[in-house]
């Protein structure tokens, strides 16, 4: 997990970049940002309302030359859906992800949100669409009430609160010496990892976001604090479209579609039931005749 974690959260730190920018912070991102605007002159295109409809077609990438990451890649999400990656490491998740929110684009076919090539809209309009929710949340050195305001600039004290009570935070905030103006230290040493990913929960129900991508935290978590979060998250993905890189079989049989990677390929596409009923990959999984790397277990 740990190796698409990374790349996600350097795609979050745009995200965050660009809210620092706004917020006239740090310099440092300013200039990250602009030089990957400098990449789509032509991405002019603002999207004021997304839906959230999200088509693949027939979508290839490579990081290196004559070897495609991803290739073939074909699947529509509807407004609202919830989307499983689900797949072997490596087999191109975040890849996935990160073509989605333009942090490469496609070497090969198109990727279109509510009918338009993603490649016409500009960065800054499409993230403002779109939230993450990662396995280590970006927290800064600031107030509960500044980082969760992080997602929403000017959201006032009672809209962070709402978000709080949506994603379950606030009564363990309102444990806290201080409350909402206790401080975080970087990293947000002091509280629990569950709840720095209530604080994230929290952060995006505040951004509103039409897209949201969500990456399942693999390591354990105290079992009071997971089914808070996993409440919050369902509050948090209705309505939204979103893209879960998912580990539990929870989460997956959820899902409106499930997206089966597998070296770059999207070999099988379709809800659980669906995809059990096919007998291919996804059904020797579950049924556990297969590893998620594909290796035949041994009896
Ligand atoms: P997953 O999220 O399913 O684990 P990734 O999308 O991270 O898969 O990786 C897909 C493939 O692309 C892997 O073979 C990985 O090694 C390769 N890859 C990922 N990021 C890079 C990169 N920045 N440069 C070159 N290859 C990469």
């Amino acid at each position: 997990s740990r190796q698409f974690t990374r790349p996600l959260n350097d795609l979050a730190n745009q995200w965050n970049s660009l809210l620092s920018a706004i917020a006239g912070a740090e310099r440092v991102f300013e200039v990250m940002d602009e030089e990957i605007e400098e990449r789509s002159d032509s991405a002019s295109v603002k999207l004021k309302n997304m839906q959230g409809a999200v088509v693949f077609d027939d979508v290839a990438f490579a990081y290196d030359e004559g070897r495609d990451t991803l290739s073939g890649i074909s699947f529509e999400a509807k407004p609202g859906e919830m989307v499983a990656l689900v797949g072997p490491t490596g087999a191109g998740k975040t890849t996935l992800i990160q073509l989605l929110s333009r942090f490469y684009d496609p070497v090969k076919g198109r990727i279109t949100v509510d009918g338009t090539d993603i490649t016409s809209i500009s960065h800054e309009n499409l993230r403002s669409h779109m939230a993450f929710v990662l396995q280590d949340t970006f927290l800064f050195k600031g107030t509960i009430r500044e980082n969760i305001r992080f997602g929403r600039l000017d959201a006032t004290d009672e809209e962070v609160e709402g978000a709080s009570r949506l994603a379950n935070a606030h009564s363990f905030i309102m444990r806290l010496p201080g409350g909402y103006d206790k401080v975080l230290d970087t990293g947000g040493s002091g509280i629990s990892q569950g709840q720095r990913q209530l604080l994230a929960i929290a952060r995006a129900i505040l951004a509103g976001p039409s897209i949201l991508v969500l990456d399942e935290a693999t390591s354990s978590i105290d079992t009071v604090t997971e089914i808070k979060i996993q409440e919050g998250l369902q509050r948090l993905m209705q309505g939204r479209t979103s893209f879960v890189i998912a580990h539990r079989l929870n989460t997956i049989r959820k899902a409106d579609k499930i997206l089966v990677l597998k070296q770059g390929r999207l070999i099988e596409q379709g809800s659980h039931d669906e995809l059990l009923e096919k007998g291919g990959f996804y059904s020797d999984l579950y049924h556990g005749h297969l590893s998620m790397n594909g290796e035949e277990e041994r009896v």
